[in-house]
């Protein structure tokens, strides 16, 4: 048969245009959970090959592990490779090799038996009376699986694994799946679950690919796809795209490029409005590796740097010199200008490795943000220590997430003295800096007049603002339709908030997805918003809006 008539018409996924772009290219699926592998019995005279299947797809694993250990080396994120590193060690581990080959000998297949001899290492680290050897078990899980997964063909099991371009197919996807994704690795996301300003949503955008969320049960036809198209600008995905359909996606990726190189010329203009009004025009980061990629987009600084990715790239927590190498690396690059560091935010969507995060009925109600890091000092001081240390590098503010009231942030600025006194006894250097605070809870926006005396600026969260004020999940994709910034009760909230500011003397920004919104930007200013933060390729656009203004 030609291939042409081998290919099906496509399986059409409408969803939300989350981040725009289109892209066309091999399916990834991610189907996070425990791999199955049948338990088929093998003939004596399998034996030998079976086992040499096992040592090759051992080998092909730790070939893969290593090349991503290397790219990590390369781009500076050292104590991201010595994750890689452990799981090589963990692969080749003499014991697993062992265990694996004595269940091939009694006639078990090696994929069965190399899930089996996992789950048991996995069981026995877990039951240990140590957090740290705990926290392994999941490590031993991972790489037995992606053993597993080559055993049976079906390739790396894990996002942190993927080696070839593709468009990544999921029911959801949380911050610590994408912040695993080997740079380069992602064409485009599609996923069942999600709004606009779910992470999964904030996080294609920042790394610049289209992103097709929300497309619900659908997603189930499409989990034994190859092929991919996605257009973000419209909101849908074909999976198994027919070939016509793949030329009209090679067409519109086309125009799409052309349409972002047409923005390329507001790069490196000052981010001012028509009548001269000057309004800085930031990124949002997730590490200090983005920082370059976020000058090159004209970034003016950095008005939301997300410091829980760096916790949730891990399996540990990062100790305060890896906090403060990070904090350095991302201020030295932005020389002169601002980076502004958002102290832990966890919980919500957002988990964190190293920390046992208790039930909650409501999590985005729940303990998170400054709320759990006031009640957790052993995590909070580690990160101020830093973040102190690392002020004497560069221009650097820090701000709380989630506050609701002022004692909070005079809790908060407490523990900052106690920080300094200790680096002062020890003889540590370290800088001074600015203090301001996140408004993404209505209480404070309704309250800024309170808060202002506290801070030296103000950074209002639109995507949590929005979700608190119209009592609409953020992450259900049934309530698109309320995702918006551009409501009056939101409007007005971003009002009182600049008026309290205006009158205490104090600069906000926005550091929500709306401030890279072209209909809000307009808005947002006549409000009295002096900075707008956004995923950094949005920047040449908003500049471009700003300039209409
Ligand atoms: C926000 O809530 O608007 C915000 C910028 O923080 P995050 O999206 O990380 O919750
Ligand atoms: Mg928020």
């Amino acid at each position: 048969m030609p291939a042409d008539t081998e290919r099906t018409t496509g399986l059409r996924l409408d969803g939300v245009a989350a981040s725009e772009g289109v892209a066309l290219g091999p399916a990834f699926i991610h189907t996070p959970g425990k791999l199955e592998a049948e338990r088929r019995e093998i003939e004596e005279a399998e034996v030998e090959r079976e086992v040499a299947r096992y040592h090759e797809a051992v080998a092909t694993v730790t070939a893969k592990l290593s090349q991503t250990a290397e790219e990590m080396r390369e781009s500076g994120s050292t104590s991201e490779a010595g994750i890689f590193e452990a799981h090589i060690e963990m692969a080749e581990d003499p014991e697993l090799a062992e265990g694996v080959e004595e269940r091939v000998k009694s006639l078990e297949s090696p994929e069965a038996a190399v899930l089996e001899v996992g789950e048991e290492f996995a069981g026995m680290l877990a039951s240990m009376d140590d957090e740290y050897m705990a926290a392994r078990a999941d490590d031993v899980r991972d790489v037995t699986s992606q053993i597993a997964a080559e055993l049976i063909g079906c390739g790396a099991a894990g996002l942190a694994a993927l080696d070839t371009p593709s468009v990544i197919l999921a029911r959801s996807l949380a911050p610590s799946d994408t912040a695993r994704i080997p740079k380069g690795m992602a064409l485009g996301f599609v996923t069942a679950e999600g709004s606009k300003t779910s992470h999964v949503s904030i996080m294609a955008r920042s790394m610049g690919i289209p992103a097709v969320v929300g497309v619900g049960n659908a997603i189930e036809g499409s989990l034994s796809a190859k092929m991919v198209a996605i257009d973000g600008d419209s909101g849908y995905a074909v999976a198994d795209p027919d070939p016509d359909t793949e030329r009209e996606f090679e067409r519109k990726r086309a125009a799409s490029e052309e349409r972002k190189a047409a923005l390329d010329e507001f790069k490196d203009v000052e981010g001012r409005t028509a009548d001269g009004r000057r309004i800085e025009v930031s990124a949002n980061l997730g590490s200090a590796k983005e920082a370059a990629d976020a000058i090159a987009y004209g970034a003016e600084g950095v008005g939301l740097f997300r410091t829980e990715f760096l916790f949730m790239e891990r399996d540990e927590l990062p100790t305060e010199d890896e906090q403060f190498e990070v904090y350095r690396q991302a201020v030295e690059a932005f020389g002169e200008r601002p980076v502004i560091f958002r102290t832990l935010d966890v919980g919500g969507d957002k988990d964190l490795p190293g920390v046992e995060q208790p039930y909650e009925e409501n999590p985005f109600l729940g303990w998170r943000g400054i709320r759990m890091c006031l009640d957790v000092p052993e995590l909070f001081k580690p990160q101020l220590r830093a973040l102190l240390r690392a002020s004497a590098h560069g221009n650097l503010k820090v701000m709380f997430p989630m506050v609701a009231n002022a004692d909070e942030i005079v809790a908060a600025k407490n523990l900052i003295s106690r920080c300094r006194d200790e680096l002062s006894a020890e003889g540590t250097e370290f800088g001074e800096f600015d203090v301001g605070v996140m408004v993404e809870t209505p209480a404070a926006a309704i309250c800024a007049s309170d808060l202002a005396p506290e801070v030296s600026f103000f950074s209002i969260g639109t995507n949590d603002l929005v979700q608190y004020t119209l009592a609409a999940d953020r992450g259900n994709e049934k309530l698109e339709h309320l995702q918006t910034a551009d409501h009056p009760a939101v409007l007005k909230l971003i009002g009182l908030t600049c008026e309290a500011a205006r009158e205490a003397g104090v600069w906000v920004g926005v550091c929500g997805e709306a401030a890279g919104e072209p209909d809000l930007i307009p808005k947002l200013v006549a409000l009295g918003v002096t900075e707008l933060s956004m995923s950094a390729p949005r920047i040449p656009r908003a500049k471009k809006v700003l300039s209409e203004v």
